[in-house]
Parts: structure tokens; C-alpha cells; sequence
């Protein structure tokens, strides 16, 4: 029995070479892995010595080559295979243990250039991979250090190994190919090739491939304890090349493990946080928004994010754009929460929160976006929902509203205050699932209605839990996420106290819930832009 061993990563080669060895298997290998086992005195035969033909052009064919080949794919049943192999006098090689060249490694470090990944991409490691892979009936083929004690432990009780285990193999390497291919077709799919220098491209929306293809490889994190409920399983995966301040580059301080759903809250909390300028608190329950306000520094924000409603918040994730400091963590202390994400917490913080030690702390850099590049880089995300067996794949609702293109369409106009509070009320119901009916007043949420079948109900139940939360309606602000289908809608809102509304436009009732606004003396703007959530 022949191995052919040839390894970038030489973790415990050594250890299982020797125990080859002692099993009476003969030794194949490529330069750096026949030099180190050479070096611990295991009788090892080059491929190069093998093929009589040297490793060439700096390693980029070693071993690729018919005696190599042939050996792995001979079908060791069919007479016609044999009698080939003798003839040219090509030995059979039947376990190989390969590799690959660290692809992955190299490109997820800022600096990799492309010659750098380029040279990185592994030719003969997968050719051979594939071929015995191929042939698993005849040939085990490890592609990974943490196969190596089992096909061990097969070997010394049998002499040889079993189908299931050369089949298991075989799955795995095949897996493990496909992986090491998505990841050089993701990175090669991110850059343009520009004159004679390729320049990352990820900026550049024009070049996303969409909606044939999408790229983004993922990796799993870990396995979560269980999904949306206790009878789901679940895991955290996350792209290679996560997007700068996204939350699977969290880093948590302290607290209990992190469960499916707070991560899917604290995703919802967080996106919409780090679109403010201003110090902002936004406090998520069940994916939805409860208190959205901005402040002079985090516990103001906190104070008035909490007022929106009280009841709901507890329990809740809680995020900022700004750092926690030891006025803000006490407040905290004060309320149940089940995590809580920043940029950064001061060190009186953390001695604070180490009182809560159930408490999960995240630390998330804020993404620096500066000017257009920064806008357009965010534009490339595509957001994944699955449909039974498909995938719905769409690019994620990141379209800013510009102020200049608010079209007031009442008699009266928004003063600055409103227009402010229009904007803010605007940015809220973007995280705010269909329909949304969002209430404002002094940057900060008065009334918040979520995901309703009716817009109607929205604009009720945000009226009902202002009222239960003590705070008026008089005088607010008020976004809806889509328009406005009749003038009841409009109607309620006002009712409730509002006295300025913004909302896309585009009915064909639209001159209807104008008039309205009109008779009724407030100011109405479109936005020209919708906001579905689901
Ligand atoms: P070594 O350190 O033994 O010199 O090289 C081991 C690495 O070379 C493994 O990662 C293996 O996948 C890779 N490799 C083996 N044969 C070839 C080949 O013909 N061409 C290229 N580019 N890589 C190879």
C-alpha cells in the first residue's frame, strides 16, 4: 500500500507518517512535506524522484503528472487498468493526504495583493484531490488533519479501510473543493481588472452580478444553542469578507452565549442605530424598533428611547452609535436587557455592566463610509430570504433619502423642526416591518405601529401605545412606510394629533389624501420612495 502525502499545513503529518510507516505503508511525497518526514527519519520517496521529472516553475507543477495520476485513478478491479499501470510502470497510490495551499488565509488579510492570491491558488493539490476522490472505491483521500484518527484507527484494526469510510472521505473532499473554488471565484469576483492593475472593485456597483449570480461565500461561526424556537437547530455563518461594522464583526466583552434570536434583533437594532449622525439609542423587541431617539451623548439617548415604551423594552437589545459611558451604563443598569451593542464602552462601563455578568456586551467598529465610496460599498449587499426550495436574493434597502428631493404637496409647508422630525420619522419606519406607522417629536419615537395586514390597525395600535406609554401625540410627526391607498388612513393619524406626515406618494388615490391633508391644515410631504420591511 502507497500514501502520497503533500500538505501546506503540516499539522501532525509528522505523527501520522509515522504511524503509516509502522503500519508498512510506503511514503510518496512533494518537496516541503518529503524534507520535513526525511527529517525525522521516515524513508520517504519524492514525487519528483517517482516521476523522474522535477518540480517546476517555482512548485506550479509538481505533481501532475500520468505515474501520478494513474496511480490514483486505476481501477484496481479492471484488468484492462491494471495491465496499463504495468505496462508503463506506474505503482497504485491508495490513501492521499492533501492540503491545498492557504487561499482563504492569504485574501482575508487587508494587505494580500492579487499576484499574492493568485500564486495562492492551488493547481495540483485539488487535481489530485479530485482524481482520488474520484475513485473512492479504491483510494481514501484526507484532506483534512482531523480525518487522520479515524482513518488511523481503521487501518491498524483492519489493514485497510471500510467503503463507508473511503465514501465519507470522498463527500468531504469533494466539499472541501467546492469551498476552496467559491472562495477564489468570490475574491477574483470582487475586482476589476483596470489597465494592468486590478483594483478592488466592491465599490463599484454596476459590476455586482445580479440577479444571475450570488458569490458571497459563507463560513460557519459556530452552532447556536438553538434556533427561533428550542426544537430548531441553528448556527451563525458569516462571509469571508464581512462588510466593515456589520454585526457578525462583533466582539463580545461579557454576557451569556449569544442565541439565534438576539443575534437577529441585535442585527435589526444595529443597522438601524448606525444610520444616525447624531448620538442615537435604539431599543429592538422581536426584530421591531420600541424607542428610537437621538441625544447629546448615550444616556440621553437611552432616556428618551425608553420613554417610546417602557413595557415593551424590557427584555429587550439595545444598541448605540456612540460610546457607553458610565452616566449611560447606570441607567442601564437599572432595566433587564438581553444585549447590548456599541462602538465602544468606557472602562467605568464595563466595571459597571460586570455586576450583570448574564448581561452580553458587543463592541462593533462603526463602519467609516466616507462620501460616495462609502454610500456605494453598502450598496453591494445583497439581502437572501428563503422560499421553499428557492432563494429570493435583492439588494438591501440601503437608498437614502436626500432632503432635496421631498416634495411638499400641501398648502402648508413643514417648518425646519418638522422637517427634522419628518426626516427622523422617515429613518425610524425604514426598520420598522410593514406597515409602519411611525409617530416622532424631538428626535425621539412617540408611537410606533408594526406589522400589521392593515395600515389602518398600524396607525391605531401606534396611537394606543402612546397613550398607554403617557406621552401625547399633539403635534408630531408621522411617517408611513408606503402610501396612503384612501384618506382613512391619513385620517387616523391626524386624529391621534399628528400635524405633518410623510409618506412615498404614488396611489392613485393621491389627489384623494391631499385634499384631505389639506382640509384638515397640515403639512404633507413625498418622499417619492418606499420602504416595505417583511
Ligand atoms: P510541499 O510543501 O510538500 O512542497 O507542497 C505541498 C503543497 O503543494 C500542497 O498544498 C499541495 O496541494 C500542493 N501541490 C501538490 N502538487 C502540486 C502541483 O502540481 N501544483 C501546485 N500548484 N501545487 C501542488
Amino acid at each position: 500500500m502507497n500514501a502520497l502525502l503533500s500538505v501546506s499545513d503540516k499539522t501532525g503529518i509528522v505523527e501520522f507518517a509515522q504511524a503509516l510507516h509502522a503500519l508498512g505503508i510506503g511514503l510518496l511525497s512533494t518537496g516541503g512535506t518529503a524534507k520535513l518526514l526525511a527529517g525525522q527519519g521516515l524513508p520517504v520517496t519524492e514525487v519528483a524522484e517517482l516521476t523522474q521529472w522535477p518540480e517546476m516553475l517555482d512548485g506550479r507543477v509538481k505533481t501532475l503528472h500520468p505515474k501520478v495520476h494513474a496511480g490514483l485513478l486505476a481501477r484496481r478491479e479492471r484488468p484492462g487498468h491494471m495491465a496499463a499501470l504495468k505496462e508503463h510502470g506506474i505503482a497504485t497510490i491508495d490513501l492521499l493526504v492533501v492540503n491545498l495551499y492557504p487561499f482563504e488565509a492569504t485574501v482575508a488579510q487587508a494587505a494580500c495583493t492579487l499576484a499574492e492570491a493568485v500564486e495562492n491558488i492551488d493547481i495540483g493539490g485539488p487535481a489530485m484531490v479530485r482524481s482520488a476522490a474520484k475513485n473512492w472505491q479504491h483510494v481514501g483521500v484526507l484532506t483534512d488533519a482531523a480525518q487522520y484518527p479515524s482513518v488511523l484507527a481503521e487501518l491498524r484494526a483492519n489493514g485497510t479501510l471500510s467503503d463507508p469510510l473511503r465514501f465519507a472521505l470522498s463527500v468531504a473532499a469533494f466539499n472541501r473543493i467546492a469551498q476552496y473554488d467559491a472562495a477564489i471565484s468570490h475574491y477574483l469576483s470582487s475586482l476589476r481588472f483596470e489597465a494592468d492593475r486590478c483594483i478592488d472593485d466592491s465599490a463599484v456597483p454596476a459590476r455586482m452580478q445580479f440577479p444571475g449570480q450570488s458569490n458571497a461565500i459563507f463560513s460557519k461561526v459556530q452552532d447556536l444553542r438553538y434556533g427561533e424556537n428550542a426544537h430548531q437547530q441553528a448556527a451563525l455563518y458569516r462571509e469571508l469578507h464581512p462588510a466593515p461594522g456589520s454585526l457578525v464583526t462583533a466582539e463580545q466583552l461579557q454576557g451569556k452565549e449569544l442565541s439565534y434570536n438576539n443575534l437577529a434583533d441585535a442585527d435589526a437594532a444595529w443597522e438601524c442605530v448606525k444610520s444616525f449622525d447624531a448620538a442615537a439609542c435604539v431599543i429592538v423587541k422581536h426584530a421591531n424598533p420600541c424607542g428610537v431617539a437621538l441625544g447629546l451623548d448615550a444616556a440621553s439617548a437611552y432616556r428618551k428611547a425608553l420613554r417610546t415604551d417602557p413595557t415593551s423594552a424590557f427584555g429587550g437589545i439595545i444598541a448605540f452609535n456612540c460610546v457607553v459611558d458610565d452616566a449611560a451604563a447606570r441607567q442601564l443598569g437599572q432595566q433587564f436587557a438581553e444585549v447590548l451593542l456599541a462602538p465602544d464602552f468606557s472602562a467605568q462601563a464595563l466595571e459597571i455592566f460586570k455586576a450583570k455578568a448574564n448581561l452580553r456586551l458587543l463592541r462593533i467598529a462603526l463602519p467609516v463610509q466616507t462620501g460616495q465610496e462609502g454610500k456605494e460599498r453598502g450598496r453591494n449587499a445583497l439581502d437572501a430570504r428563503r422560499i421553499g426550495s428557492g432563494l429570493l436574493l435583492q439588494t438591501a434597502d440601503n437608498q437614502e433619502l436626500s432632503p432635496s428631493a421631498l416634495r411638499v404637496v400641501t398648502h402648508k409647508r413643514p417648518g425646519p423642526e418638522a422637517l427634522q422630525d419628518l426626516l427622523f420619522a422617515w429613518k425610524v419606519a425604514k426598520y420598522v416591518k410593514s406597515n409602519a406607522i411611525v409617530f416622532c417629536k424631538d428626535g425621539m419615537t412617540m408611537g410606533v405601529g408594526a406589522g400589521q395586514m392593515s395600515r389602518l390597525d398600524s396607525a391605531r395600535i401606534a396611537s394606543i401605545k402612546a397613550q398607554q406609554a403617557g406621552l401625547t401625540l399633539q403635534g408630531t410627526a408621522v411617517a408611513s412606510d408606503a402610501f396612503f391607498p384612501f384618506r382613512d388612513g391619513l385620517d387616523v393619524v391626524l386624529d391621534a394629533g399628528a400635524s405633518c406626515v410623510i409618506q412615498p406618494g404614488g396611489s392613485v388615490r393621491d389627489q384623494e389624501v391631499i385634499d384631505a391633508a389639506n382640509e384638515r391644515g397640515v403639512a404633507m410631504v413625498f418622499s417619492g420612495l418606499r420602504h416595505f420591511r417583511h
